[in-house]
C-alpha cells in the first residue's frame, strides 16, 4: 500500500501522490542565471522523487518566456483550471516568484484560490501552507521574494552583460538576421535573414538611398519578421546596427543618424545612459567591422550635405540639451529676426500645464555649454579624468567583492546543512531516501554558488588588468581644440560624445539670465565591461 506516503494537510486533504503539478516559469528578461528551464525542472523532479510522488508529464505546467508581473500566462491559467477542477493535490515550483513576483498575487493565490483544494511546496524554500505558522512564513517568504527582486533588477545588467561576455542570449529578441539557438544559449545566423543584410549594405554602399532599398525588397518578394513592408526606418536602424559586426551595446537608445531621420521626417533623440556598457565578439559577425564603417562614414557624409540644407541641424544642442520640465529643447526657426532660438517642447499653450521656460538664445547656450565641454577635456584635466576612471574602478571591485562574500557566506551555509544531514542520517534520524533527495538538492544549489563564484573571481581578475584607455579623451581634446575648423555635424558629433547630460531653462521676463546644467559624460571602464 501507498498510505505511508500520503501527507495530510490541515483540512483534510490528502497529497494525492497521482494528483502532483509542477509550475516552471522562466522568462528571458529576469536575471535567470541558475533558473533556467533545465534547472526548475529537474528541481522539482528531484523533489518529486524524494517524496515519492510521481510525475505527471500532464501536470507540467509550462510558461517559458513569460514575465511574473502578470498573472495572464497560458501555463499559469491552465494550472489554475486544473486546480479548481480538483485535478492537482498540491503544485510544486523552484521557487515561490515563478507562481508570481507580486506578493499579494502570489498569496491570494495559494492561500485563497487554492484554500482547501492543493497545498503548494518550494523546492528551494521550506513552504508548508498547512498550519498558521507556514502561513506566516509564506508570507515572510513571498514578500522577501519581492524584495529580492528588486536588488536582482539592479544587477540585470550586469548579468545580461555577464551572459553576452559567455556567447549566451542576453535576453532579448535577436535581430534580423539572427536566431535563437535550441537552448536559452548563443545566437546563431540567420542565414536567409542575414543574406538580406548583406543586400541591404551592399545597395547602400553603391549610392542606393533607403527608400529605394525599402522598395527593392519588397518588390523582390522580401518581407520583414513582423509586418508586410520595409519602412525606411527599419533600413535605417539595419544600417547602423552595430550587432552586425558581433558587438552587444547595451543601455544605449541607438537611433538612426540624424541625416537619416530628418530624410524621414523624424524626430528621435539620443541617451547615452550611464550604464552604457559595450561588448565585443558578442555574436557571429554578418557584416564585416570594415564594410560596417564604410556605411556609417556614407550617412555622415549624407549628414554633411544635409548640414547645408537643412536649417534645423545648425541647431548644435538639437537632442543634447533638455528642459528641467523634462521636454526637450528645439530649434525654433520661425521667431528671431536673425537670432535663433531654442525652445522647449512642452511650452505649447494647448497642454494643460505649459512649461514656463522662456525662449533660449542659440548663441549663448552653446557657448556656455561648448566653453564646458572645452575644460572637461583640457589637457590639463588628464589627470582628473585619469582619477575618475580609478574610482569607478575602485567601485566596481567592491561591487564584485561584495558579491563574492556574499557567496561565500551562502557556501558556508550550504556546508553546515549538509553536515547536519550526515548527523541526522547517522543517528538514524533519516530515511535513506529524503538524505538522498536532500543532500541532490544541496548539490544542485552549490553547483550554482561554484558558478557564481567563478564568474566573480573571473570578473575581478577583468577588473585588476584594466588599463585606462585614454584614447577617447586625448581624441575629444583635439577636437575640441580644433573646433573653429569642424563642421557643424563633427561639432554635433563632439557633443554628442562629451556631453552626458545638458539642462537649459530661462525664466519669462526680459533680461532673465540663462539657467544651464552640464554634465560631461563620465569615463567608460574601457577594456573591460561596466557594469
Ligand atoms: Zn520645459
Amino acid at each position: 500500500l501507498a498510505l505511508e506516503v500520503f501527507e495530510v494537510n490541515a483540512f483534510g486533504v490528502a497529497v494525492d501522490p497521482e494528483r502532483v503539478a509542477v509550475y516552471i516559469r522562466w522568462s528571458t528578461d529576469e536575471q535567470s542565471e541558475g533558473t533556467t528551464l533545465e534547472v526548475q525542472r529537474e528541481s522539482c523532479e528531484h523533489y518529486l522523487l524524494a517524496q515519492g510522488w510521481k510525475l505527471r508529464e500532464e501536470l507540467i505546467f509550462v510558461d517559458e518566456g513569460f514575465s511574473g508581473g502578470t498573472l495572464e500566462r497560458p501555463g499559469l491559467n491552465a494550472l489554475r483550471k486544473a486546480v479548481r477542477a480538483g485535478r492537482v493535490s498540491c503544485v510544486v515550483v523552484f521557487k515561490l516568484d515563478r507562481l508570481s513576483r507580486s506578493v499579494i498575487d502570489t498569496v491570494n493565490m495559494v492561500l485563497q484560490e487554492w484554500e482547501g483544494l492543493c497545498f503548494v511546496k518550494s523546492t528551494r524554500e521550506p513552504v508548508d501552507t498547512t498550519t498558521s505558522a507556514g502561513k506566516m512564513f509564506f508570507y515572510m517568504l513571498a514578500s522577501y521574494a519581492e524584495w529580492e527582486r528588486s536588488v536582482i533588477k539592479e544587477r540585470t545588467m550586469s548579468g545580461k552583460v555577464k551572459r553576452a561576455q559567455q556567447g549566451k542570449n542576453p535576453g532579448f529578441t535577436a535581430p534580423y538576421g539572427y536566431k535563437r539557438g535550441d537552448k536559452p544559449g548563443a545566437w546563431l545566423i540567420d542565414e536567409d535573414e542575414a543574406a538580406v543584410v548583406g543586400r541591404v549594405f551592399e545597395e547602400y554602399l553603391a549610392g542606393k538611398g533607403i527608400h529605394a532599398i525599402a522598395g527593392g525588397l519588397y518588390n523582390a518578394g522580401i518581407r520583414p519578421r513582423r509586418s508586410t513592408r520595409w519602412h525606411a526606418t527599419t533600413i535605417a536602424q539595419m544600417l547602423t546596427n552595430v550587432a552586425y559586426t558581433g558587438v552587444l551595446e547595451y543601455g544605449r537608445t541607438t537611433v538612426a543618424p540624424r541625416a537619416v531621420q530628418e530624410s524621414i521626417g523624424k524626430q528621435r533623440v539620443t541617451f547615452d545612459e550611464p550604464r552604457f556598457a559595450r561588448v565585443e565578439g558578442a555574436l557571429p559577425v554578418i557584416i564585416p567591422p570594415e564594410v560596417f564603417e564604410r556605411a556609417q562614414r556614407v550617412h555622415a557624409g549624407k549628414a554633411m550635405v544635409q548640414g547645408k540644407r537643412s536649417l534645423s541641424s545648425e541647431f548644435l544642442l538639437t537632442g543634447i540639451v533638455t528642459c528641467p520640465c523634462g521636454g526637450t529643447l528645439r530649434g525654433d526657426t520661425r521667431s528671431g529676426r536673425g537670432k535663433r532660438y531654442y525652445r522647449c517642447c512642452n511650452t505649447v499653450s494647448s497642454r494643460p500645464t505649459p512649461c514656463k521656460s522662456g525662449m533660449v538664445l542659440c548663441s549663448e547656450l552653446e557657448e556656455t555649454v561648448v566653453a564646458e565641454v572645452r575644460r572637461a577635456f583640457d589637457p590639463a584635466n588628464r589627470a582628473a579624468y585619469l582619477s575618475d576612471w580609478e574610482r569607478q574602478t575602485r567601485e566596481a571591485l567592491l561591487r564584485v567583492e561584495s558579491d563574492l562574500a556574499y557567496v561565500r557566506n551562502a557556501l558556508n551555509s550550504l556546508c553546515a546543512r549538509r553536515k547536519r544531514l550526515d548527523t541526522d542520517y547517522d543517528a538514524g534520524d533519516l530515511p535513506a531516501k529524503l538524505y538522498t533527495g536532500r543532500v541532490e538538492k544541496l548539490e544542485v544549489e552549490e553547483a550554482q554558488l561554484r558558478e557564481s563564484e567563478a564568474g566573480g573571481f573571473q570578473r575581478l581578475e577583468e577588473i585588476r588588468q584594466a588599463k585606462f584607455d585614454a584614447t577617447e579623451f586625448d581624441e575629444l581634446a583635439a577636437r575640441i581644440d580644433a573646433w573653429e575648423n569642424l563642421s557643424a555635424e563633427e561639432r554635433k558629433q563632439v557633443l554628442r560624445h562629451a556631453v552626458g547630460a545638458c539642462t537649459a531653462f530661462r525664466p519669462q521676463g526680459r533680461g532673465a539670465p540663462l539657467e544651464v546644467s552640464v554634465t560631461i559624460r563620465q569615463p567608460e571602464l574601457r577594456g573591460l565591461r561596466v557594469s
